[in-house]
């Protein structure tokens, strides 16, 4: 099956009982179980039954087997958030005394996850620019474990090699490749096929669209997720909950299409950035002056529709366009059907120091734009309208 029937029809069966054509939210706690001699069966590995909502359910499994086959991987497991979904791997794969490696550039609260929660379980840590995937070869320990990626990085578009990265990462054992695929989507890059042992996803962006919910996702073997789930989820606890998990199927049925627009409208909005007089830099994939086209072009099948911007006139420029703008939204998160703008250094990676943000290009007079669905034209009016706005 080729990709649009695979978003549409993978792991969704008609509903046993009713023959409901939308799968059911199953909306319960716990499942009776038939008899004794199935309570004896039930906490067995690889049990394909449902018995406790924290470990597993029929929403939650659905989901997964979705994204699993969007994604190449043999199976998945979905979180009550990305972050969730980060946390989890993390704690599967690393113990204290490992080492992780992460590129310089990752989503905010990644980045605290690695840099102040895991280093007190004893988990040290190599930040590494990814540009030169040599530089994970360097980075390299007798005790590395993981090697994490993200790109397109949030939020400065920065990509990098997973092919590569992966290649050097496995000349050695016992280290596993997790790869942050939520800007790029499997609708542009599927990490798996690249080399990549583990795909994490925030579902509360692209996966869902419009903006309902927040959920995550581990992709990965079917060992690997069978100990994700017990005993790590079903101990840390940060399972999707089935209304999300509904809502987030509810979405993935429009996704391909979504995609295709979110990008076409992104190409148009980097182009007109791009030779605006108030804007000095545009950070998105697609343009040949970005740093990352290449790598890009490489690995990814469209460029997405996340992209940053430097504003002339400081800060307060900065402050300006997102004051006057009147379609895009002025909030966090990305990845919705209707556009959203942002401040990247106060909100999504307020987390980093001043210096460590400005060391990667993370500027105080940047905004972050996720370009949705509405008509191009429209949103390039909006945008001009504010800028226009900046006074110097
Ligand atoms: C938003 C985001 C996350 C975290 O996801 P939540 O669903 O908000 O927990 C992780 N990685 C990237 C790249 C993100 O944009």
């Amino acid at each position: 099956m080729k990709f649009n029937t695979r978003v549409i029809h993978e792991g969704q069966g008609v509903d046993p009982v009713t023959r409901a054509h939308i799968s059911p939210i199953y909306q319960t706690t716990t499942y009776i179980l038939p008899d004794y001699a199935a309570a004896v069966e039930a906490n067995k590995p690889g049990d394909p039954g449902f018995h406790y909502s924290r470990t597993k359910h029929p929403s939650e499994y659905e989901l997964s087997c979705k994204l699993a086959a969007m994604e190449h991987t043999e199976a998945a497991v979905s979180c009550a958030s990305g972050l969730g979904a980060v946390s989890l791997a993390s704690m599967n794969l690393l113990a204290s005394g490992d080492h992780l490696i992460f590129g310089d550039v990752i989503y905010g609260c990644t980045h605290t996850l690695f840099t102040k929660i895991l280093p007190k379980f004893g988990i040290e840590h190599t930040i590494v620019d990814m540009k030169d995937p040599e530089a994970v070869r360097r980075a390299l320990r007798p005790n590395t474990k993981m090697v994490y990626i993200e790109t397109p990085a949030n939020p400065t578009l920065k990509c990098v090699d997973i092919q590569a990265i992966a290649q050097i990462a496995h000349e050695r054992d016992g280290i596993t490749v997790v790869t942050d695929n939520t800007f790029a989507t499997p609708f542009s890059t599927n990490p798996a096929l690249l080399g990549s042992d583990v795909v994490v996803h925030s579902l509360t962006k692209y996966l869902c669209g419009h903006g309902t919910v927040v959920a995550g996702v581990v992709c990965g073997t079917k060992e690997f997720i069978q100990s994700c789930r017990a005993p790590y989820l079903q101990t840390l606890g940060s399972t999707i909950d089935p209304f999300a998990a509904w809502l987030v199927m509810q979405g993935l049925k429009t996704f391909a299409v979504r995609m295709e627009r979110h990008c076409e409208n992104a190409m148009k909005i980097a182009a007109f950035l791009q030779e605006h007089p108030m804007v000095e830099k545009v950070y998105y994939p697609g343009l040949p002056a970005h740093p990352s086209h290449d790598v890009a072009k490489k690995q990814m099948r469209s460029f997405g529709a996340m992209m940053s911007a430097d504003i002339r006139g400081g800060m307060d420029g900065a402050a300006t366009l997102m004051d006057n703008v009147r379609i895009f939204g002025l909030a966090t998160s990305l990845g919705t059907v209707d556009s959203l703008i942002q401040h990247s250094p106060v909100m999504s990676h307020a987390g980093m120091t001043p210096e460590a943000r400005h060391a990667v290009e993370i500027y105080d007079n940047q905004v972050r734009i996720s370009v949705g669905l509405e008509d191009a034209d429209d949103l390039i009016e909006d945008l001009d309208q504010a800028l226009g706005h900046i006074r110097l």
